[in-house]
């Protein structure tokens, strides 16, 4: 009985309180209209005069039908079409900035080595960080593999660098880093894994290496600005290590140039997967050569016949020149492409004339949503030079960026070499269609 009568205390209650919420709402739905009679849209003006001689008037009832009406007579005039009808016009674009092969040797080690034993690299990229933080995907071939201070770092011929090397990448702006190479297996099964997890770890992206055959198989895809774009990476070869990882391993571990139908089925798989656009990496040439051979001209072309829209090339730890053509693919599409056989190192410890220049290429990718193309838009690059200098009793490298440093701020020699690295790089590379950003 008692529960009886407090139910139905409780539902009286229930009823009071939801007409009083109603009445509030009410009350406010009015004040809403009100202020929104306020607006000082074209139509209404008179209205605003009206009511802010009555500021602190609540607006009576009868201004609802006359605001109804308004709302009504609105309605066919606003432009509130569907969005998903709305097709985008114009142009998009994705920046995409590329250096060659970051090294490093053990003078460059030494380098980085700090007095609490630790290493830092942070110093070697900070000139061409606002560079590469410019681009939508930045990105290098990381020429060495990542090691631990209980295995220890070695530098050539068998290439182990301090996971801080990263750390230094990720900090300048990088995006991407290539891992297939001629040291992808310095660090044997173990190096593998380990640079790829330490990727990972860091927030890189990655393609070339992989830890099981599912990762081989995935394609490193990356939208950007409503551009979908794959980035593929291979190797020549891995100087003979392939005999000491097991072989197993070694069918899904390295991306292998050599394996041509594996390459057409990952461009294959990438546009099956909607790639709109297909960046290769090759790691290939002949080291010190600063033009392409045949084998490299020949690889570009069926590369380009597969599908693929461009090609940055390393290795050969020098620069070799660029190519863009229109070509006809295997299924009948004539398109540009564009390649660039060599990018020279990034960074290294190779002192000597060439070895010690890079660049950063910078290549816009550029969708036309009118024409419905989507392809290579602006391209140039800047020449990049390896500044290593002693201060303290230790030797220190900074990447510069060549045409912020032909003021003479350095001593004579550097300065020459400075001027002369431009001369050497630009008359290399400029042409119609490229020329080196000033
Ligand atoms: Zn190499």
């Amino acid at each position: 009985m008692k529960s009886k009568k407090y139910k139905i205390l409780s539902l009286v209650i229930l009823l009071v309180i939801s007409l009083l919420l109603t009445a509030g709402c009410e009350q406010l739905l009015d004040r809403f209209i009100g202020y929104e009679q306020q607006l000082p849209t074209p139509n209404n003006e008179q209205d605003m005069i009206h009511n802010s001689e009555d500021d602190e008037e609540v607006p009576s009832d009868e201004s609802d039908p006359d605001m109804e009406e308004q709302i009504q007579e609105e309605k066919p005039d606003s432009p509130q079409e569907p969005p998903e009808e709305e097709k985008p016009t114009g142009t998009t674009s994705v920046k995409v900035s590329v250096v060659g092969d970051i090294m490093v040797h053990l003078n460059q080690l030494k380098a980085a080595k700090q007095s609490d034993g630790s290493y830092d690299f942070t110093q070697v990229f900070q000139d061409i960080k606002p560079y590469l933080e410019e681009a939508d995907i930045a990105m290098g071939n990381l020429e060495t593999t990542i090691s631990t201070d209980e295995i220890g770092y070695t530098a050539y011929p068998r290439f182990r660098s301090p996971e801080s090397l990263l750390s230094a990448l990720k900090g300048a702006g990088f995006d991407v880093i290539t891992t297939a190479n001629n040291h992808s297996l310095d660090g044997v099964e173990f190096g593998v894994i380990n640079t790829l997890d330490k990727l990972d770890e860091y927030g890189l992206l990655h393609t070339g290496t992989a830890r099981s055959p599912e990762e081989r198989d995935r394609i490193l895809m990356i939208e950007k600005n409503d551009i979908k774009i794959a980035i593929l990476a291979y190797t020549y070869g891995t100087n003979g290590m392939e005999s000491v990882v097991d072989q197993e391993k070694l069918s899904y571990m390295v991306n292998y140039l050599n394996d041509i139908s594996k390459i057409e089925e990952d461009v294959q798989r990438a546009k099956d997967e909607g790639a709109e656009f297909i960046i290769t990496c090759t790691h290939w040439g002949d080291e010190y050569v600063r033009n392409p051979n045949q084998s490299q001209k020949d690889f570009a072309d069926k590369l380009f016949a597969m599908g693929v829209d461009v090609i940055f090339g390393s290795h050969p730890h020098v620069i070799q020149p660029t190519e863009k053509k229109t070509i006809t693919t295997h299924d009948g599409q004539e398109k540009e492409v564009f390649v660039i056989y060599s990018l020279g190192n990034i960074v290294s410890n190779q002192r000597d004339r060439y070895r010690d220049s890079g660049l950063i290429l910078n290549l816009e990718i550029l969708k036309d949503y009118d024409k419905e193309t989507i392809g290579i838009g602006h391209i140039d690059y800047i020449p990049t030079w390896v500044y290593r200098y002693t201060e303290n009793n230790k030797l220190h490298y900074r990447i510069l960026p060549v045409k912020d440093f032909l003021d003479d701020s350095f001593d004579a020699a550097t300065n020459a070499r400075i001027k002369e690295v431009w001369n050497e790089t630009t008359s290399h590379l400029d042409n119609e269609y490229l020329k080196a950003r000033d």
